[in-house]
């Protein structure tokens, strides 16, 4: 292994996986308007079963204890995904998680998470995450006229009362431990101080936002391929600088984290910013091993890498040209974005939102006039900062 992690021995190049995402329940009782697995090109989720057989769980604990004991990893993150992970119930949950950890060799650390939208979480399930250590994450945007736009049930009603219900639970003195944070997709029609004051009054210890999935060949809402407007960068701008300027802070924010690490010198935590190489892959319901769901928003059937838990190794998986694309730093990007100022901070942006129809993923972010001017405001506030401790340098 070299000093990056990345391996270049035998027939395996690329860099090992970290992060599993695992499917285990491909359909979801929320029917959001925006969903990138059921509402955009690719809509291979209709050929999956419903929920993940146990030898699929055992197949793919076997491949999460086998790279982990090959690459000598100290730590593996297990996200339960979907879909909906909690439709799956709460004794596959148990079955996956007690599998996973005892497959893995002791040397490996296993960080086991979930994503849920919420609608489902009650005490069983709360219980059963805090005996096998599950962190929980949620997705909400924002207060109840705002969320309610998109995240609704499939009769249009919406999901706000019961997330809330959900974050309340976990914000209990005996659950909070499993409290990992709440995940907001931007949409521009809200309010973003709204949206992020909502967010504050459940107490997540951290939050991230995402830019809705699109392309150059299908934009994101609001974002016009011919201008270089940046309505996203203006909407994230008003929450960084409140909370930024807030002392103590009283959450994390990924995106912003990321990008104040990447401007100090430092590594990006997320696969939205930076030039760190992917570490993802995903475990689909029926075991096929795929790239990540952004990828589903650009053409049907580009996750997928042919291969299955069954029959292939998570090696063989990152040394797919797809998978190798994502982990190749600068060497991977458009010519615009190598030579482009902020390459070491944007990275590009995520590898989905390259994409154009033309000519696939050779070509900036569709983000690009946001990431910039986000970039360029956060360092604007760095800088000031910065100044500030060197007027203040005795001598
Ligand atoms: S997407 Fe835009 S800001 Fe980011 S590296 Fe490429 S050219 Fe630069």
């Amino acid at each position: 292994m070299n000093g990056n992690g990345a391996v270049g021995s035998d027939n395996v190049v690329g860099t090992p996986v970290r992060q599993v995402l695992l499917k285990i329940h491909s359909r979801c009782n929320l029917a959001c308007d925006y969903c990138y697995v059921y509402q955009h090109v690719d809509q291979t989720w209709r050929n999956q079963p419903k929920v993940m057989s146990r030898p699929v769980v055992e197949m793919a604990a076997m491949r999460i204890a086998e790279h982990a004991q090959r690459h000598g990893l100290d730590l593996v993150t297990v996200i339960f995904h979907g879909g909906e992970p909690l439709l799956a119930g709460p004794d596959l949950l148990d079955h996956a998680a007690r599998t996973i950890r005892a497959a893995v060799p002791a040397s490996t650390t296993v960080d086991l998470r979930i994503q849920t939208n919420g609608v489902l979480l009650d005490e069983v399930f709360l219980e059963l995450f805090g005996k096998h250590g599950i962190r929980v994450g949620i997705s909400l945007d924002g207060p109840a006229a705002a969320n309610d736009r998109h995240r609704v049930f499939a009769g249009g009603q919406g999901s706000h009362r019961l997330v809330a219900r959900a974050l309340r639970r976990l914000h209990q003195e005996h659950h909070r431990h499993l409290y990992g944070g709440i995940l907001c997709t931007v949409n521009l029609e809200n309010d973003p101080i709204e949206v992020y004051r909502s967010l504050l009054d459940f107490h997540p210890p951290r939050m991230d936002f995402l830019l809705p999935h699109g392309n150059w060949t299908t934009p994101p809402p609001g974002r016009r391929t011919d201008t270089t407007d940046a309505p996203y960068a203006e909407w994230l701008i008003r929450i960084f600088d409140e909370w930024y300027a807030t002392r103590p802070q009283r959450t994390g924010i990924r995106l912003f984290e990321s990008l104040v690490d990447l401007l100090l010198g430092g590594r990006s935590g997320s696969e939205v910013v930076g030039l760190s190489p992917s570490d993802l892959i995903t475990v689909e319901t029926d075991g096929a091993i795929e790239q990540g769901d952004a990828l589903k928003t650009t053409e049907e059937g580009m996750a997928a890498t042919g291969l299955h838990v069954a029959s292939s190794t998570f090696d063989e998986a990152i040394a797919q040209p797809g998978v190798q694309a994502r982990q190749s730093g600068l060497a991977g990007l458009a010519a615009t974005c190598r030579s482009c100022p902020l390459v070491r901070i944007c990275g590009g942006g995520l590898y989905a939102h390259r994409y154009r129809a033309a000519n696939g993923f050779e070509n900036p972010s569709v983000y690009c006039p946001d990431l910039t001017r986000l970039i360029r405001h956060i360092r604007v506030r760095l800088n000031a900062e910065l100044s500030v401790l060197r007027v203040c340098e005795p001598g």
